[in-house]
């Protein structure tokens, strides 16, 4: 169905802003209108990434959220200032149950389930997803989904 993208983004950080007083959640939204996709799915992608950039990042506040059209595109990038991924766990953080092991799996618990959902669910919505990071310096996770979808489901 046709939904408004913004207001969807909007809703989604507004929930997770209220689940933590510690972060300040940023939002860099340009007006991107009605899209034709899956909200559910699409808002559980999104809530997938903003929870990641607050649970990994413990002691950084920021986490900005930025939404653009590129060409006949939508981008949608999470970054946080947190904990960072080191580079021989970035290909692997999309994979079922991976988890980037280390002190972290018991400081974070998790079952290694939210990147490989939402990756699932944006190769279904003909996307692409992929992650930026410096390990202690932060993380960029974006996504980005053809606009108007060819087929419909
Ligand atoms: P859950 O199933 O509850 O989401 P999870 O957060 O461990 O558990 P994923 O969201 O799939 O699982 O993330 C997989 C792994 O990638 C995490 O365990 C963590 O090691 C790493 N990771 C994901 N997001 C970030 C981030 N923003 N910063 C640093 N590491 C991250
Ligand atoms: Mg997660």
């Amino acid at each position: 169905t046709y939904f408004d993208f913004n207001e969807m983004m909007r809703f989604a950080i507004e929930e997770l802003q209220r689940t933590s007083e510690k972060h300040q959640i940023k939002e860099d939204l340009q007006e991107i209108g009605l899209v034709f996709a899956d909200k559910e799915r699409l808002s559980q992608v999104v809530t997938n990434l903003i929870t990641n950039a607050i649970k990994y990042s413990p002691e950084a506040q920021q986490i900005i959220v930025h939404s653009s059209i590129e060409g006949e595109n939508i981008l949608v990038c999470v970054e946080d200032f947190g904990i960072g991924i080191a580079e021989d766990d970035l290909n692997k953080v999309f994979e079922q149950f991976y988890r980037v092991s280390g002190n972290m799996q018991h400081t974070f618990p998790g079952l290694g389930l939210g990147l490989f959902i939402s990756s699932e669910i944006i190769k279904r919505e003909g996307g692409k997803i992929w992650v930026s990071s410096k390990e202690g310096k932060g993380s960029k996770f974006c996504f980005s989904i053809p606009r108007a979808r060819a087929n419909d489901y």
